[in-house]
């Protein structure tokens, strides 16, 4: 029987607001991207989303903030979405995607029911400093080793087209194999002209190369994630990332970009007769 496929749906639930200069991201206030920017989405908005993306098919429902990392206001906040979110669609599986997270925090979100939590190393630990220089790779590493300490589900990624060498492609995915993660969301940039990066200049096929080493290399997560970037990279070859070993991918829309209808997928994947996940270990 073929693989079952896992869906999961992002909300942003705190917008453009982040401090840091992270290159590729749009929701850094330096860059000044034309997008939407918010404190907090209204709970109701949320709940809808959640149960839009539900009845979709999604198990996973991921309540992203856009900050370097957590702080009280808005642990407080995302627990107390979680709660209420779990009273409308509890199928969902929830999962925080936070940033910078110390054990306890992580713990306190275990508590308000989120079983995973998000968070990239984006890159290699070398060529990290040309992506980012307002907080260092190790913590991005460490708040994921806390992700492990806190009995929650690793979920762990990168992005890939940044301007890195496939020396560190391979890099990052070592770090990233050394985290034992069970999701590993792989994102392929997404030039927005307020950055300063160059354009992704992959391929299709190189990006499609990427997942299946992804795969190789991680060979003990159970599920290799196309996130950001799949309707730009991939065009028409979308469901060839399949073949490649990607066996989740994220519904609906990303952050602060549009992502293909979901009657779009969910059409893809019944044409090429993969199931749906239901329920996950
Ligand atoms: S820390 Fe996160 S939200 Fe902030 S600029 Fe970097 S990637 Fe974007």
């Amino acid at each position: 029987m073929k693989e079952k496929i896992f869906l999961c749906s992002i909300c942003n639930i705190n917008s453009g607001t982040c401090l840091e200069d992270c290159k590729f991201c749009s929701q850094s206030v330096r860059y000044k991207a034309d997008i939407e920017r918010y404190k907090q989405k209204d709970i109701e908005l949320i709940k809808q989303e959640a149960i839009s993306a539900r009845d979709s098919g999604a198990l996973g429902f991921c309540l992203v903030t856009a900050d370097k990392g957590l702080d009280d206001k808005t642990l407080e906040f995302v627990c107390s979405v979680a709660k209420e979110v779990q009273k409308v669609a509890p199928q969902l599986r929830l999962i925080a995607c936070n940033g910078t997270a110390t054990l306890e925090q992580l713990k306190e979100l275990k508590n308000a029911g989120i079983k995973a939590y998000n968070h990239n190393l984006e890159t290699s630990k070398a060529f990290y400093e040309q992506i980012c220089t307002t907080h260092p790779w190790s913590e991005r590493y460490e708040t994921c080793q806390n992700v492990n300490a806190a009995g929650m589900v690793l979920i762990t990624g990168g992005i890939f087209g940044l301007g890195e060498t496939q020396e560190d492609r391979v890099s990052m995915l070592r770090s990233l194999a050394s985290l034992n993660p069970t999701s590993v969301p792989i994102n392929f940039y997404h030039h927005n002209e307020a950055l300063q990066l160059q354009p992704n200049p992959l391929t299709t096929d190189e990006a499609l190369s990427l997942i299946k080493l992804t795969r190789e290399m991680i060979p003990n997560a159970q599920r290799i994630m196309v996130a950001g970037g799949r309707e730009l990279m991939f065009g028409e070859r979308q469901s060839e990332i399949f073949e490649y070993g990607a066996n989740s991918i994220v519904i609906g829309n990303y952050l602060t970009t549009a992502g293909r209808e979901m009657n779009k997928d969910l059409q893809m994947l019944k044409e090429l007769n993969l199931q749906i996940a239901t329920s996950v270990k």
